[in-house]
């Protein structure tokens, strides 16, 4: 029973193997992509807002940006389509996070990868030492 999960969307339970999403909603975000694509297919909507997209279609923020996180909108056709960052929450057009915690993580990663080279290089000498001391004992060893 592995595969089976609670929803992240609706809470009920269904089978994770096919999509991270039950049946339910994904027919639901289906009927919803539809109504907004229907509506940003229009020349004059091309550049509306997320804001102005719920207003006009009725489909909650969340799923539009799910649209848009998903690549199902393209921010290139549609420029005013934004999604929140992971991380912060600002208003971001591609990938997971935005630029300024992008490079935050950067940052965050070079100061582990740092530390765990140091780390590296201790044990690696410390290794060193060890087998040194060893194969001295060993050479001991046969001398005897
Ligand atoms: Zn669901
Ligand atoms: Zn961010």
């Amino acid at each position: 029973m592995e595969n089976v999960d609670n929803c992240p969307r609706c809470g009920r339970l269904f089978m994770k193997a096919l999509r991270d999403i039950c049946d339910h909603c994904k027919k639901e975000l289906d009927q919803r992509f539809e109504k907004v694509y229907k509506y940003m297919r229009v020349r004059e909507n091309r550049a509306a807002t997320i804001e102005q997209v719920v207003e006009a279609t009725e489909v909650p923020e969340d799923d539009i940006s799910r649209f848009v996180k998903e690549g199902r909108l393209k921010p290139r056709q549609f420029p005013n389509l934004t999604y929140p960052c992971d991380a912060c929450g600002t208003a971001i057009q591609e990938g997971r996070i935005c630029e300024s915690c992008r490079e935050g993580i950067n940052k965050d990663l070079k100061t582990l990868e740092t530390e765990q080279n140091v780390k590296d290089r201790l044990t690696q000498e410390e290794r060193a030492k060890y087998k040194t001391y060893q194969s001295l004992d060993l050479d001991g060893e046969k001398r005897k």
